[in-house]
């Protein structure tokens, strides 16, 4: 531990890393179940609150993408403490079909989520791969339903709309293989268009829990976000790497200083850590987060450049990397309603589809839902 944090977080109480996936849940080979897996990671960093952001659907990379996130993602806040769950919408099909969904339209869902006793949902409808999938504008009459219900009931929204500027134009292996170059304007929105759908969802929507992820994607034009804060009383953004949202910051460091400071209501941390395989990587970015925003330190960057920290005052840090997020979601997550998770899954395992997991869901059936 001694190359990361000596201390961890020695200027924040209670920290809380409020943007978490959990890929895989058992180790190959043995089949251990990782029903544990973040608490190594939530105590080297001394993390008092995770939030887990279940990714039910998308893309099949690394895993399959299916129900079974939100269903693991409930197993594992029953199984630890200090552990919140954003659930997922699901699609039986793609694109999205409102017949087929009769019974399980977004509103539903949203009711079943939160009676399950999920603390948030994610939307990762935004990100263009599956904002292609579904089919449906952000603010098409499709979300507009559950969005009005979220905003009347203040229903935490972590929201992944649009993706860094380059995947539009930068064809690399990695961005191709990954399913993140979309270049190809017959199957993709433009950069443009998503961020006006957002814009338009906002109108609609005004006062709408919504935490918007990666920083929305415009540390190169944080006024957009001024003029957002200024108009949407409860928008929040995550400061969650995509590594070059930082190098943003850092072209612009002492506007960056204040913005910080005077928008500290508004910015939550979290790291995208993807647990497994990535728990060294995920105790790094920590580290990386912390000690760009708390120290003045040079640090090595989210590539080859450095970073020189801007060093934010305490009160500006324990609001970022805690307290914003526990004025929204508590201090102790909502319980599981075994009822209601029982139901969940007799109505949606058909749609799991690794086989192995299902009979996971079983054994964990039996050990925590009696
Ligand atoms: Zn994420």
């Amino acid at each position: 531990m001694s190359k990361y944090l000596d201390i961890p977080f020695p200027k924040v109480e209670n920290p809380f890393d409020g943007h978490i996936h959990m890929h895989r849940w058992r180790e190959e080979g043995t089949g251990r179940l990782f029903i544990h897996g973040l608490e190594e990671y939530r105590q080297v960093c001394g993390l008092k609150y995770i939030a887990l952001a279940s990714l039910p659907s998308g893309n099949p990379i690394p895993v399959p993408r299916d129900v079974s996130n939100n269903i693991m993602c409930a197993f594992y806040k029953l199984a630890n403490e200090n552990t919140f769950a954003y659930g997922g919408f699901i699609y039986p099909s793609y694109p999205a079909n409102e017949d087929e969904m009769r019974d399980m339209s977004l509103t539903i869902q949203l009711d079943e989520l939160k009676e399950i006793g999920f603390d948030g949902i994610k939307m990762l409808e935004g990100k263009p791969n599956l904002y292609a999938k579904v089919g449906k504008p952000l603010d098409s009459d499709f979300f507009d339903s559950a969005l009005a219900k979220m905003e009347e009931d203040g229903t935490y929204v972590l929201m992944h709309a649009i993706d860094p500027a380059s995947f539009w134009t930068d064809a690399n292996e990695d961005n191709i293989k990954r399913g993140w170059y979309y270049g190809d304007e017959s199957k993709y929105p433009s950069y443009k268009e998503l961020y006006r759908q957002v814009d338009s969802l906002l109108e609609k929507h005004p006062k709408l829990n919504l935490c918007l992820a990666h920083f929305f994607f415009c540390s190169e034009d944080p006024e957009r976000l001024e003029n957002m804060f200024a108009k949407y009383p409860n928008l929040c953004i995550d400061i969650t790497p995509g590594g070059e949202m930082y190098h943003g910051f850092d072209k612009r460091q002492e506007y960056y200083k204040d913005f910080f400071v005077k928008y500290a209501d508004r910015i939550i941390f979290g790291t995208d850590m993807d647990f497994t395989p990535h728990l060294e990587s995920g105790i790094w970015l920590c580290d990386r987060v912390y000690r760009y925003l708390a120290t003045d330190e040079t640090i090595s960057s989210f590539d080859d450049r450095m970073l020189k920290g801007i060093c934010l005052p305490s009160d500006t840090l324990q609001k970022i990397f805690s307290s914003n997020l526990t004025g929204k979601l508590g201090t102790s997550p909502k319980p599981i309603n075994k009822d209601a998770l029982r139901r969940y899954i007799a109505k949606y395992r058909h749609l799991i589809t690794d086989k192995e997991l299902d009979k996971y869901i079983d054994e964990l059936s039996e050990e925590y839902l009696k």
